[in-house]
């Protein structure tokens, strides 16, 4: 007996219960000892950083891992699955501080570098268990415990050796350069760091005047929108092919810019190179000695502002660079908190904000300020404390990256990206991106390894070892690879043999961390095989994984596959591509996918102030798991998710579909005592007698399993879940429909074929919907057949034929055939239950050798095909578009359409004698109307009902009413399906010539006459 299945599925509990049945029978252990040894499969998990409880947007990821990781393994392939933490870096750090109400550098370094360390730590031990719950709970299989954690020793030293090869190559070097900065962190962001971090904003907008030294009563007229950086001005840009004018109040302009005002005087730009001016802030001891003046630039833009461009070098890219080649002063006005410096007078300690409002006060105070207004535009904010950043000049680390770039590009090209745009993008980056700024002013991070000496050797120290031998102090409170206490050794410097020498103070960016993952946690060169060995330095005491030797690398190195969001092009798989072509200069991964961003159901963004995030807690308890990896799965990679309750409801709406088709088998076999063949499953429905319908739906299971095979291959869910909901609909809406008589009264051969496909379609959805697979198959197979093995995941991937195409086209075009027939009927106002005479069906040859099912489902008395008073729907060549491009062969084609010879390409495209028409290459004749008829079309293929009726055919719909409202009578009475009953029916009714069929449907046992209907149990 089958357990019978309730009206609605209870996600949430029924994934609880499976949830701890796999835990009790090991299921994911049991997985794997079944597939040890078999064809190897490297998926390499991007780390997800552990300052966190599990979202939906990561839960999104890891149903994608989860999904081709099941997949792989029902094929049989071994693989790894490792996990991995990010753990260190700003995006920890700012976490802690805000728990630790700590808002600057200098309150942490006053808190303790080693007590901050510690709470770092703490941080990503707490988030790495909510992670590893909250993964569990969404049916993610990994194996938890053995993760890899970005700050172990292990995996710093491997970045270690990483930097000392780069250094070796002369790729490292130290900047001096304006960059990026966040004023809250105190420390620069890197290009690939500002991905997406810009929003938009309002600044101020000013006009300034900066009078002319030997043109009195002359000043240029400069545009700006970061007032704080007028202080820093040494020089003003004008483009030397541009024109400048002078206006009658005696301020310089370009004349492109205000082509309507009148000039007192007009010259090149070229002209203008060298005027001295006064500067705006010339009284701040900051000014002294600057002399201000007009220099040459190409760049200068004629599309807003003034034409005239302030350059203060201190604060801008373009504007440093400018100062290297004209030999300009560089002052810096704000601190690494982004305060001003004590030489800017009045303005010292202000932030950049602060001084906005006293800059344009004392600018308008002093009639240097010809207006202010505001400003809409974009602007960069810090990716982890949105602060607005501003310019800095710093000196950083580097990796030159010119060298390596054709090898990155190379190596780019030999990855398989889903969506194919995403390579391209990738590609874009590599092209144009700059050096690698590698450093960070920061505590909790990769210590850079990085020794200068005072003899002027760097020495970069490739390893944990290599320290122990270099170091001459501080190894003995060395506790791990970090800030403080890493910031106490000392070494001999290998050139001078200087003692002392100590690192510098900076942490490396978070990509490093992750980039190295392939080798770090893979065993690259490593001489031996470390059980456990991974879990070194802060990591000790979090995982058990190991540390593999090189034999191992060579096994999983590269990646099968690796999946993650969008930016991780200019990230996670920028920086891996980049560290893994510097040290063996391959891809470190085949292939890739990557998908877009989520946004609300609304297609907003998520925010918890918005009120529109939703907690994965939520999600799992309101929609379930398997729902809300059905939600993940749906989406096309090349478009933006929009997730939440609204499509979750519907989704639960279109797998009642399955529900109901599971419970209808259920609960017959139950009543008829069917008992299914285990073996049916891989043999395919063997030693017992099929009809042409039950032949179909092998058939469709077959084509199912070979599109869902198919879209898994091509890495490509919702194709996948299309596949499966179109088979879906098939089995109810046809085979069930068709065959619901049979399982009333046994018929082996339908119960086989229908559990049959069933169960195959369960093994083809557990990827995707593991809980309600595994429940199912419970239910369906493992409880009943005793060869079965007890999980769905252990009976490895559907194996069946080639599906028989003709076949299926055949039923497909009967049912478009049903379909129109009920859309006509529909049309005219006929009920589907009143019978009528004939209906004759146009365009539909595959469906021919079906007219039974047709005459059945369409409810007439008989069926004729390219007969009756309908014509064809008539197709003529649209001879203006098509007469230029086909020519002489216009005559062929026109008689093609006439014969009817024509396929359908869909969109109102054809294929016609050979050629693919489009839908403004042909006139599709009119709708022809015929009283008595009613007639649907689609393309070329029409369906015309006869709706005329006589007293025969009316007398049957009414008896197909009485039997509608009698069965609804016997549910509402709550009678089981196998219950007989006494029918009454109302005196003087004529329906007596049909009492024998009225027993059949309502199983009544017999008839009485009353003064209304009712029924009695018999
Ligand atoms: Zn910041
Ligand atoms: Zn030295």
């Amino acid at each position: 007996m089958f357990r019978l299945l309730p009206s609605v599925p209870d996600h949430p509990a029924l994934e609880e219960e499976i949830l701890s049945w796999w835990e009790e029978r090991g299921t994911f252990e049991q997985l794997r000892e079944r597939n040890r040894g078999g064809p190897v499969w490297s998926f390499i998990d991007g780390p997800v950083t552990a300052n966190k409880t599990l979202g939906v947007h990561t839960a999104w990821g890891r149903t994608l891992k989860d999904v081709f990781q099941r997949y792989k393994a029902l094929r049989g392939f071994d693989q790894r699955y490792q996990n991995g933490f990010d753990c260190q870096g700003l995006w920890i750090e700012v976490g802690v501080e805000r728990e630790l109400g700590l808002n600057s550098k200098p309150e942490i370094e006053e808190y303790g570098l080693a007590e901050f360390a510690r709470k770092c730590r703490e941080k990503v031990a707490w988030s790495a268990q909510e992670l590893i719950r909250g993964s569990k709970r969404l049916g993610q299989w990994m194996d938890w415990g053995n993760d890899y954690y970005t700050f172990s020793d292990t995996n710093i030293s491997y970045i270690w050796r990483f930097l000392k090869l780069v250094h070796e190559r002369g790729w490292l070097y130290r900047g001096h350069r304006s960059t990026e900065w966040c004023p809250r962190c105190g420390t620069s962001i890197s290009a690939h760091e500002l991905v997406g971090s810009y929003e938009e904003r309002i600044d101020p907008s000013l006009f300034v005047r900066f009078p002319l030294i030997d043109r009195p009563g002359q000043s240029l007229t400069i545009w700006t929108t970061t007032p704080w950086t007028l202080p820093a001005n040494v020089a003003a840009a004008v483009h030397p092919d541009e024109e400048y004018g002078l206006q009658e109040n005696g301020e310089w302009v370009a004349i492109k810019r205000y082509p309507d005002e009148t000039y007192v005087e007009r010259r090149p730009g070229a002209e203008l190179i060298g005027w001295r001016y006064a500067g705006p802030f010339d009284h701040l001891p900051a000014a002294e000695g600057i002399e201000h003046r007009v220099i040459g630039w190409d760049e200068v833009t004629m599309d807003e502002g003034t034409g005239i461009v302030h350059i203060a070098p201190g604060c801008g890219t373009e504007d440093f660079e400018l100062s290297r080649v004209h030999d300009l002063p560089v002052v810096m006005p704000v601190d690494e908190a982004g305060r001003f410096y004590d030489r800017f007078g009045w303005l010292h300690g202000l932030s950049t904000s602060e001084s906005t409002e006293q800059i344009v006060a004392d600018l308008a105070e002093r009639g240097r300020l010809v207006a202010a207004g505001e400003y809409a535009h974009r602007y960069p904010f810090c990716w982890r404390c949105n602060t607005p950043l501003i310019f800095r000049i710093a000196d950083d680390w580097f990796i030159s990256v010119d060298e390596v770039r054709p090898r990155l590009l190379a190596a780019n090209a030999t990855v398989e990206w889903t969506p194919a745009y995403f390579g391209k993008r990738m590609d874009d980056w590599l092209r144009n991106m700059g050096d690698w700024n590698i450093s960070r002013r920061r505590y909790f991070g990769l210590p850079l390894p990085i020794f200068p000496c005072s003899c002027g050797h760097v020495a970069v120290v490739g390893s944990r070892a290599e320290l122990d031998d270099l170091a001459t102090a501080g190894m003995d409170q060395l506790v791990e690879l970090h800030r403080p206490w890493i910031d106490a050794v000392e070494i001999r410097c290998p050139a001078c043999g200087t003692e002392g020498v100590r690192r510098i103070p900076e942490i490396g960016d978070v990509w490093l961390d992750a980039g190295i993952v392939p080798f770090s946690t893979l065993g690259w060169e490593n001489p031996e095989f470390v059980e456990g060995g991974y879990g070194t330095g802060a990591a000790k005491g979090l995982t058990g994984a190991d540390l593999p030797d090189h034999n191992y690398w060579e096994t999983w190195f590269p990646a099968h596959w690796v999946s993650e969001m969008r930016e991780q092009i200019r990230l996670w798989f920028y920086s891996q591509l980049f560290m893994s072509v510097c040290l063996v200069d391959k891809a470190p991964f085949r292939s890739v996918l990557g998908y877009e961003k989520m946004l609300d159901e609304h297609g907003r963004p998520m925010h918890g102030s918005w009120g529109n995030l939703i907690p994965a807690e939520e999600a799992f308890a309101r929609m379930g798991a398997d729902v809300m990896r059905w939600q993940y799965c749906n989406q096309p990679p090349d478009r933006d998710l929009l997730f939440g309750y609204g499509p979750a409801h519907e989704i639960k709406r279109k797998l009642l579909t399955l529900w109901n088709s599971l419970g209808f088998l259920v609960r017959y076999a139950n009543i008829e005592g069917f008992r299914p063949t285990f073996d049916d499953l891989a043999s395919g429905l063997v030693a017992v007698e099929l009809r042409p319908l039950d032949r179909w739906l092998v058939v469709r299971t077959e084509k199912m399993l070979a599109d869902a095979t198919a879209a898994l291959e091509q890495e490509l869910t919702h194709r996948l879940i299309a596949a499966f909901e179109s088979f879906v609909d098939d089995l109810s809406n046809w085979y069930i429909r068709r065959s619901r008589r049979r399982f009333y009264d046994y018929d082996e051969a339908a119960f086989r074929t229908l559990w049959f496909a069933l169960v195959t379609g369960l093994r083809v959805i557990s990827p995707v919907m593991p809980f309600l697979a595994e429940h199912l198959w419970r239910n369906l197979v493992a409880d009943v057949c005793a060869e079965a093995p007890e999980s769905v995941f252990l009976a490895g991937w559907p194996e069946l034929g080639e599906p028989d195409e003709r076949l299926l086209a055949e039923i497909s075009e009967v049912r478009r055939v049903v379909e129109l027939g009920r859309e006509a009927r529909s049309t005219a106002g006929v009920k589907l239950r009143q019978p009528l005479r004939r209906v004759y069906v146009r365009g539909a040859r595959l469906a021919q050798e079906h007219a039974q099912e047709i005459v059945e489902e369409l409810r007439v008395d008989e069926v004729g095909f390219d007969q009756g008073p309908v014509a064809l729907v008539r197709l003529l060549p649209n001879l203006r578009a098509l007469g230029p491009r086909l020519g002489r062969k216009v005559p062929e084609v026109k008689a093609a359409l006439e014969r009817g010879e024509v396929e359908e390409l869909g969109d109102g495209r054809i294929r016609v004698a050979g050629e693919e028409l489009s839908a403004d290459e042909v006139i599709r004749g009119e709708r022809v109307e015929i009283a008595g008829w009613t007639i649907a079309y689609d393309g070329t293929l029409s369906v015309a009902l006869d709706t005329e009726l006589d007293p025969g055919l009316e007398l049957r719909g009414r008896v197909y009413e009485l039997i509608h409202t009698v069965n609804n009578m016997r549910k509402d009475a709550g009678l089981e399906l196998t219950d007989r009953i006494v029918l009454t029916l109302p005196d003087g009714d004529e329906l007596q010539s049909h009492e024998e069929w009225i027993k059949a449907e309502t199983l009544a046992s017999r008839i009485e006459r009353g003064e209304a209907l009712a029924i009695t149990k018999a």
